[in-house]
């Protein structure tokens, strides 16, 4: 088996001399402006190895793959009575696309959506404030990451709540079909919140990792959620985690992963390893030019696709 320090130096270094980095996110104007020459990786294996590399300790916006833990915290509370309110299908569609509620009576297709993910906070949130439920959401964080120094960036949420237009459409659609519970306002303040996250890959990869060892906290031991939960989320990060580029991440990477627009991706080898990486250039569906290049480097060298080496 190849070594994974030296894998990872490797792809550090091919990425930060490619040409190619894609577009940085321009409608949410705070991430605009972000370098798009950074890129960074994080891999931290079940028994707790880490191996990183390149821009790996500057924090950036997670954005979307948030959602991969405000699906976790739902389903907590209100177990798999939640898809009776968002779906577990691939979309097909963008991210932010509004013609597929309408067809399917402002039921999202799936949690990680746009659509879909508005429905999970409106869970979280439900029976709380929309601090309590930030709260919980960014102390779920501190507490899988092992760091209580991360933080959501206020400039960014500020700066997505202003011209959020196309998310409140969503919003007001599903409110209208009776799917959401809470005040529109709020749940779109919470979703933007949590979108805004500030974290480094090294962290993110260590929030991740209790998807790849049967949903266990990776220091206290303690269980996150039941193994068949972790197997379910992955699952649903695979068919679904990169919108309608789910297909082509599964064909080229082979893993479980959810992308954000603010370049970062969270991938899952279960029984290996948390990934995650983040180059903030997107390709045309939105996810990560870079990040799912490095991906599809990393899973080759080390024969981690979940499909066989
Ligand atoms: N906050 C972003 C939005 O709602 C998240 C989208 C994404 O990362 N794909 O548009």
């Amino acid at each position: 088996m190849p070594d994974i320090v030296e894998v990872v130096q490797e792809i550090a270094e091919e990425m930060r001399q490619r040409p190619d980095r894609g577009e940085v996110a321009t409608y949410i104007p705070e991430l605009a402006g972000v370098d798009p020459n950074q890129f960074g990786l994080a891999v931290i294996d079940t028994e707790g190895h880490v191996a990183a590399a390149g821009d790996c300790d500057v924090p950036f916006s997670i954005q979307s793959v948030s959602k991969v833990f405000t699906l976790t915290l739902a389903l907590g509370k209100v177990g798999d009575r939640l898809w009776s309110r968002v779906g577990r299908e691939p979309s097909g569609s963008a991210f932010n696309s509004i013609v597929q509620l309408e067809y399917e009576h402002g039921i999202p297709r799936n949690p990680f959506i746009n659509a879909g993910a508005i429905a999970v906070t409106d869970v979280i949130l439900s029976g709380h404030k929309p601090r309590e439920a930030l709260g919980e959401i960014l102390r779920f964080m501190r507490f899988l990451a092992d760091d209580p120094a991360i933080a959501i960036d206020e400039a960014v949420a500020a700066s997505e709540q202003r011209t959020g237009f196309r998310n409140a459409a969503l919003a007001n659609y599903m409110k209208s079909y009776g799917v959401l519970e809470n005040p529109v306002d709020y749940t779109l303040g919470v979703y933007f919140h949590h979108c805004a996250l500030a974290m480094s890959c090294r962290q993110l990869a260590m929030a991740g990792r209790f998807l790849a060892q049967r949903g266990k906290h990776p220091v206290t031991g303690l269980s996150v959620v039941q193994p068949e939960r972790a197997r379910r989320i992955n699952a649903v990060m695979l068919t679904c985690g990169h919108y309608d580029g789910s297909g082509e991440f599964a064909y080229r990477v082979g893993l479980p992963g959810k992308s954000g627009v603010g370049g970062g991706i969270l991938a899952i080898a279960p029984g290996k390893a948390s990934i995650a990486v983040w180059s903030p250039g997107l390709d045309a569906s939105g996810n990560s030019h870079l990040g799912r290049i490095a991906l599809e480097a990393l899973t080759r060298r080390m024969g981690w696709s979940i499909f066989g080496a």
